[in-house]
């Protein structure tokens, strides 16, 4: 099928991994890589569209299953999509809604802390908390943390939602492990996230034909196989030559629970198997030494939703480290919140502002606080990204972490 959807690599790093490049959409293009801002349910929270646009995001990524609840797929669609609905003109992402399906309950998070390691028992992850998510061959039944309603995600039915959503850029429903399944399990769950994608190709191609004459919508396919390298490899291989009706993903995505201390190893089995003209999302990651080594180990695009949670706790991000405003220190500090930020947030206002908006509980010290904290996020990556360009990527990656981390350590 024709499609306005494509990817052109730019240059390599030495590992032959790390790239740039640009993702064509039919809303616009990305330069990668590229940090995607979340949008969950389609607000960049306490931020305007415009302000995302301002500080330099280039697409926004928003969550399937929190729209498929509220306000439901069907107004999305009848908004004109995504983007039209939220009033934002560049490229969108949505995901696929498993990961918020299959985590309800369970309570596991997206890196893990090590204080997991060594639990290996399926039961470990419900202990003490009532499930409210069940799989089985055909798909998962939920129940819903609005009003406790039982819905059932299919491959067929993701597609459907995510094609109303309408966003440039969609992902396959997959089963989403933690690290505490047993081995037996990622394997029989590697099997059923297969099968999954089979039924997400064939439907979207399905959906694609029936709603002719919408702008199109490519598909990614997600790599789970927890931490195990044979299964990483071997998955991605296997949905790497997956071809239905002579369609194959445009993309992929790489998903599941990773360890921190392995995130860049597991992107790098999976990136080294995957074909290099097409591009990677690594979905969700937390930090920016995370942001090194998923870039560095061939993931193009990643979204994380660190940046702006954290900011409406009065977290900032600086070159000196992680910081928050509302301690007493910045309360007669009337330098910005980073001195070498470009941001709105920096270029108007004084820590001692923030302090004050935070204190006196002002919706107004969230939104500046994202501004900066979004703000920062794209410009490191966009550095990344000339750094890579210009072969310096090695050096900027030591010069960053060791003085983002040295007020840690
Ligand atoms: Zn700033």
């Amino acid at each position: 099928m024709a499609t306005d959807f494509g990817f052109t690599p730019g240059t390599f790093l030495g590992n032959g991994l790390g790239r740039t490049g640009v993702i064509t959409t039919p809303h616009g293009d990305i330069r990668t890589p590229a940090f995607i801002a979340v949008g969950t349910k389609a607000t960049v929270k306490a931020v305007l569209p415009e302000a995302v646009a301002g500080l330099g995001a280039q697409a926004v990524l928003a969550n399937a299953y929190h729209l498929f609840l509220q306000p439901g797929s069907d107004i999305v669609d009848a908004a004109g999509g995504l983007g039209a609905f939220m009033n934002w003109p560049g490229p969108t992402y949505t995901d696929s809604g498993g990961f918020q399906v299959m985590s309800l309950g369970v309570g596991f998070k997206k890196v893990l802390a090590m204080d997991a390691a060594g639990l290996a028992d399926d039961d470990v992850i419900a202990a003490g908390k009532d499930r409210l998510a069940h799989v089985d061959d055909d798909g998962v039944t939920f129940t819903s943390h609005l009003n406790g309603d039982r819905h059932r995600f299919t491959p067929e039915v993701s597609m459907r939602i995510q094609h109303e959503l309408g966003a440039d850029i969609m992902f396959a429903f997959d089963e989403c492990t933690t690290l505490m399944n047993t081995r037996g399990y990622q394997e029989s769950s590697l099997a059923r996230t297969q099968a999954w994608a089979v039924r997400c190709l064939a439907e979207h191609g399905r959906l694609t034909a029936e709603r002719a004459g919408k702008p199109y919508q490519a598909l990614f396919g997600v790599v789970q196989g927890a931490q195990y390298e044979d299964l990483r490899r071997r998955a991605s291989r296997d949905l790497a030559g997956l071809r239905v009706d002579g369609s194959s993903f445009d993309g992929y995505g790489i998903g599941g629970a990773l360890e921190k201390e392995n995130l860049g190893t597991i992107v790098g089995w999976v990136c080294s198997e995957l074909p290099a003209d097409k591009p990677r999302h690594l979905l969700g990651i937390s930090e920016p030494d995370d942001f090194f080594a998923a870039i560095e180990a061939g993931a193009d695009t990643f979204d994380c939703v660190m940046p702006s949670r954290v900011a409406r706790n009065a977290a900032i991000y600086s070159v000196d480290g992680r910081f928050n405003v509302s301690t007493a220190a910045n309360r007669r500090d009337f330098g910005p919140l980073d001195a070498t930020c470009d941001c709105y947030t920096c270029a108007n206002y004084t820590r001692a502002y923030l302090h004050h908006l935070f204190k006196a509980k002002e919706m107004l010290g969230s939104t500046l606080a994202t501004i900066h904290n979004e703000r920062f996020t794209v410009r490191l990556v966009d550095d990344i990204r000339a750094s890579i360009e210009d072969g310096t990527f090695a050096e900027f990656k030591a010069e960053f972490l060791g003085r983002f981390y040295s007020s840690r350590h």
